[in-house]
């Protein structure tokens, strides 16, 4: 409630639909660009109502495009709502709109992999992570090439507690190919589990919001797609550096068929592989035969932390990677089978 008991809300005054926008700046969609937008507002409305309470919030919205997200997030009375846009044509769009907030929307022409947001509001929203959420919420209907390479780079950051979650736990709705929503949010034993569904939610809660049809967009894409609600974890399911869990979780589900033992076995070079592959299984009290999409977040945990202790002891062991070896072998092979040539000559 406002001081004065009544509730401040602000309305958008009447403007041309997001349609109209598209014919007026000609703002063809680029197909290479994977830009397909959403011109209903009722979904926009449901995308920003299922993100959270905006009132007051700050807002970052990522590749806003002619801007139907946009509309829905500055009609939920939000404090500030940031917009990072790449391509310029969106611009004067977006700009309409601005008029039509009046120091209610910022926008940055720029791009989101490498955008700075932990400067862009005000410090005094900075919770400490401990805390309920911070008032700043992160929305985007991305191009699905840059979500997912963004949604790992998030989950790292996450991590690290920078980048949006320099403000402490910020939630994010996002939305991907359904298909990835699915593997983002997938249980243990469940069809689309996989790397994804290990990295977001030994971090995350993962909520898989709703489903898009495909033919809600213009141009319609391929695919459905998925809106996802992301509020990371006070203590993660797993505490060791990202880049230890990436690489356990990246070795197991690389042979996704087949039983775990197979992929861990690449953590270790040739020579050790089955003895070292054998201790790590024990010690963190797995099952070999199990199938990587078989195996919880708490088997991973006990594999990461025992991996760790193997890493802490052998100071090589972290910087091996097979596919060097790999690499390494066939060179050596093909040396070998070219000496045999000369020596045939
Ligand atoms: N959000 C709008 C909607 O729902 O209708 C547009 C969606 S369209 C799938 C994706 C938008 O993200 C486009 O406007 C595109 O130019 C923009 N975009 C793509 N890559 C970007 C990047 N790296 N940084 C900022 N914006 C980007």
């Amino acid at each position: 409630m406002a001081a004065s008991g009544r509730l401040s809300t602000f309305r958008l005054p009447p403007l041309p639909t997001i349609r109209e926008i598209i014919k007026l700046f000609r703002l063809n969609a680029v197909k290479q660009l994977s830009q397909n937008f959403l011109l209903d507002l009722r979904l926009t409305d449901k995308i920003v109502r299922k993100a959270g309470n905006l009132t007051n919030a700050y807002v970052y919205e990522v590749g806003p495009g002619p801007g139907g997200i946009t509309r829905s997030i500055l009609n939920a009375n939000v404090a500030e709502l940031l917009v990072v846009e790449k391509d310029t044509r969106f611009i004067p769009g977006l700009k309409m709109l601005s008029d039509a907030a009046p120091g209610k929307l910022r926008i940055v022409h720029g791009d989101v992999l490498t955008f700075k947001i932990e400067r862009a509001f005000p410090e005094s929203l900075k919770r400490c992570w401990d805390d309920d959420p911070p008032n700043v919420h992160v929305i985007g209907n991305l191009p699905f090439s840059v979500s997912t390479p963004l949604i790992i780079k998030w989950l790292e950051s996450i991590s690290l507690r920078e980048g949006p979650f320099a403000y402490g736990r910020t939630q994010m709705t996002l939305t991907f190919q359904k298909e990835v929503a699915e593997r983002l949010t997938a249980n243990t034993g469940g069809k689309q589990r996989s790397r994804l569904s290990i990295m977001a939610q030994y971090l995350c809660d993962v909520q898989h919001l709703f489903t898009i049809p495909g033919r809600a967009f213009v141009p319609k894409p391929e695919v459905d797609v998925g809106v996802v609600h992301f509020t990371p974890l006070v203590q993660p399911k797993i505490q060791q550096p990202f880049k230890l869990v990436e690489k356990v979780v990246q070795n197991v589900f690389q042979f996704r068929r087949k039983y775990c033992h197979r992929g861990l076995g690449m953590l270790f070079p040739e020579a050790q592989r089955l003895e070292s592959t054998g201790r790590l299984l024990q010690w963190a009290d797995i099952d070999p035969t199990l199938r990587p999409r078989q195996l919880s977040i708490s088997h991973f945990k006990s594999l990461c932390d025992v991996y760790r202790k193997m890493c802490d002891e052998d100071p090589h062991l972290f910087a091996y990677n097979f596919r060097e070896e790999l690499k390494q072998n066939k060179s050596k092979t093909q040396e070998k089978d070219k000496d045999k040539e000369s020596y045939r000559l």
